[in-house]
């Protein structure tokens, strides 16, 4: 348990460090993760809910009213959800696995109760996705989505499990994916909201690709020319099924034009 509060506490030093202007941008490497803890019990290797507990406090200090939530952990954000479900200053939003941990959550038909409707949005991706599909997920529909929200803060728990290596996920990302990913959400956070971006570690479980994975996300992060080489990044490119697929353009662009209809692009 003392590691589990030293992990939101650290969580939560790098959400007042940003959301104070102290730092522009963090990056929290919390152990044990938190996105799966609910508020009476931790769930899948999580026990506190190191996401939440940074943003209530933020909020509770008022550093930061409107707050985004982008959870691209291979498995469903449920713990953040379940905390924010009935809020329409927390934006909650999740690009996962479809039918994978846990099995009870994380539908598109989830989007928010009460005053919260609207503030939650899913995108439940069938195993296989690459790079096609997390880019058109990301460029169609997140990232308008979390503009359109107008956060004053953006935090991202961010897994590596959607990466290829990964033995309890079942997607195609390698390491310049997922920088790519950050530059997306680090290049909206300058447009929307000063800059202000803290990204907390959530799961991954490749020993060997995960740190090559966090390298590239936090070299992006911190525009740094420090890299890295990766000798898989290319192979994995190259593997079939990287491009966009029908099947997952038609689900991405259905979820797209639903979220539009209801007037929230
Ligand atoms: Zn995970």
């Amino acid at each position: 348990m003392a590691a589990a509060c030293q992990s939101a506490g650290l969580a939560i030093a790098a959400v007042e460090a940003v959301a104070s202007g102290e730092q522009r941008r963090a990056y929290a490497l919390c152990r044990p993760p938190g996105h799966h803890a609910e508020a009476d019990r931790g769930r899948g290797f999580c026990l506190l809910g190191n996401i939440p507990v940074a943003v209530m406090r933020a909020r509770a200090l008022g550093q930061a009213a409107r707050v985004a939530i982008l959870d691209w952990d291979v498995h469903h954000g449920n713990g953040q959800q379940a905390a924010f479900y009935a809020d329409p200053e927390v934006f909650t939003v999740s690009i996962h696995q479809a039918g994978n941990y846990p099995l009870d959550t994380g539908t598109f038909e989830e989007q928010g109760e009460g005053a919260g409707m609207g503030a939650c949005l899913n995108l439940p991706l069938p195993p296989g996705c690459g790079l096609g599909a997390y880019d058109h997920a990301m460029t169609e529909l997140v990232l308008p989505a979390l503009e359109a929200f107008a956060p004053e803060l953006i935090v991202v728990a961010c897994g590596y499990d959607a990466c290829a290596k990964d033995p309890l996920g079942k997607m195609l990302l390698n390491s310049a994916a997922f920088a790519r990913m950050t530059a997306q959400v680090r290049d909206l956070a300058e447009r929307v909201c000063d800059g202000r971006l803290v990204m907390v570690h959530e799961g991954g479980y490749s020993e060997g690709y995960v740190p090559l994975c966090g390298h590239a996300v936090i070299q992006t992060l911190a525009d740094s020319d420090i890299s890295v080489p990766d000798p898989q990044n290319d192979e994995i490119a190259a593997w079939a099924y990287q491009a966009l697929q029908p099947h997952q353009r038609e689900l991405i662009d259905g979820w797209r034009a639903a979220w539009a209809a209801a007037g929230r692009l």
